[in-house]
């Protein structure tokens, strides 16, 4: 009696898992060690279009467009070696011949003695996933370019109108003193006074359309990397500015900066743009400080700039880097708000980084971080370049 109910019991669950798998919606199908199918559900049919009886029997490979035949030998022996094949995606044939995309889990069968006779296969129709996440990716492709075309008119629209306000900002610069030169003697101290007022809006115009010039001429150029030397380069803004010299500012060099990858015309801008601050943000009556070092480590250089100024708060730091952010501990001090953008930009177009470190009082320590020239393979290029100078002058001499 109890036999009886333990066969009537395993009979119910094998028709329940027969049912479960005849109502799947995946295709799963049932093949054995050389690849003959030999059961076929209910999804089976609706993905692949054949009916059981057309396709038991059959190898497997007629579901598969010949580019794909290939896969079946690599499928069939990780079954036999008892492994899995997990959400491979793979295009099938149906009947009518149209390809499917298809994701297959394929796992080993074993028989009562654990010995492996085939393999199970549940194939997903991926095709609905597979084409929105191509529309998804087209969208974000053609959302990009428009971004970058708009960018690219924003820049384009910034360097006309900057370089366009020049010539009428000049005249009424100096039409303005004109005024106060030849017709000083007809001119009410308030009438000077406007004049100067003007004068003095007129010269900040002026800077900010240089700055936002510097940074749209930037944005719209190409910076060719070549090996150039960090120390030279330097020394030579150092030595052009006189704000950067004693008895204005001390300026150190700490050992022999090392030569980076960079269009040297922009780094010598980021450079600039570092120092002038450097030297501007300090206290009142303290004489600016300014140490450059440079660090070389994993294939980059960095090049840093520390200064013994106002320092700049942590909570701070994110702003500065942004187009017109000025920190209110600036208000006393001359500028536009654009030479750190102008950094930021130029240092992106290298495929470098900037950035800054400063507890708040004590000093900042800027840094720019470019690829070194060794990780280039430059240093062979200019060794040969070398040698091949020093050749031509032996036989030049010769
Ligand atoms: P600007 O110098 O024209 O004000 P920047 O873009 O060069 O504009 O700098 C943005 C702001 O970052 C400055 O207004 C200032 O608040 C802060 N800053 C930049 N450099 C320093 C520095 N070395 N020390 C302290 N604050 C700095």
């Amino acid at each position: 009696m109890r036999a009886l109910d333990l066969g009537r019991r395993e009979a119910e669950l094998l028709s329940w898992l027969a049912a479960i798998v005849d109502s799947s919606d995946d295709a799963i199908i049932s093949k054995d060690l050389n690849g003959i199918i030999q059961t076929w559900n209910g999804g089976a049919e609706r993905l692949f279009g054949y009916r059981a009886d057309e396709v038991i029997g059959k190898p497997v490979t007629i579901l598969m467009p010949p580019e794909r035949l290939n896969e079946e030998p690599g499928i069939l022996a990780r079954v036999r070696k008892g492994q899995r094949v997990d959400h491979y995606e793979t295009i099938r044939r149906k009947k009518d011949g149209t390809l499917v995309d298809i994701s297959l889990t394929v796992s080993p069968i074993c028989d009562a003695t654990g010995t492996i006779v085939g393999a199970s296969k549940i194939a997903r129709d991926i095709t609905g996933q597979k084409r929105r996440n191509e529309l998804l990716e087209r969208a974000v492709a053609e959302r990009t370019s428009a971004l970058r075309s708009a960018l690219e008119q924003m820049e384009e629209f910034s360097y006309s109108v900057s370089h366009d306000l020049r010539a009428p900002l000049r005249a009424i610069d100096g039409y303005a003193g004109a005024l106060l030169e030849d017709y000083a003697a007809d001119l009410k101290p308030t009438a000077r006074e406007y004049l100067e007022s003007i004068q003095r809006s007129s010269h900040r115009m002026e800077r900010l359309t240089r700055d936002l010039l510097d940074y749209s001429r930037l944005a719209r150029g190409e910076a060719r990397l070549e090996a150039v030397d960090a120390h030279r380069l330097v020394l030579e803004i150092v030595a052009h500015y006189q704000e950067f010299q004693l008895p204005h500012s001390r300026v150190t060099i700490q050992g022999v900066l090392p030569r980076v990858m960079a269009h040297e015309t922009t780094l010598g801008q980021c450079v600039a743009n570092l120092l002038s601050n450097a030297v501007k943000f300090v206290a009142p009556g303290v004489q600016p400080e300014i140490l450059i070092r440079g660090e070389e480590r994993d294939g980059k250089v960095r090049l840093w700039f520390e200064d013994n100024g106002i320092g700049i708060p942590p909570s701070q730091q994110h702003r500065i880097f942004a187009m017109f952010e000025r920190l209110p501990g600036a208000t006393n001090y001359e500028g536009t708000g654009i030479g750190l953008a102008v950094v930021r930009k130029a240092m992106d177009k290298m495929g470098g980084a900037t950035g800054v470190e400063s507890e708040g009082e004590g000093g900042s320590r800027f840094w720019l971080e470019l690829k070194s020239v060794a990780n280039h393979g430059l240093h062979t290029t200019a060794n040969h370049e070398a040698t091949a100078r020093e050749l031509a002058a032996h036989s030049a001499a010769a």
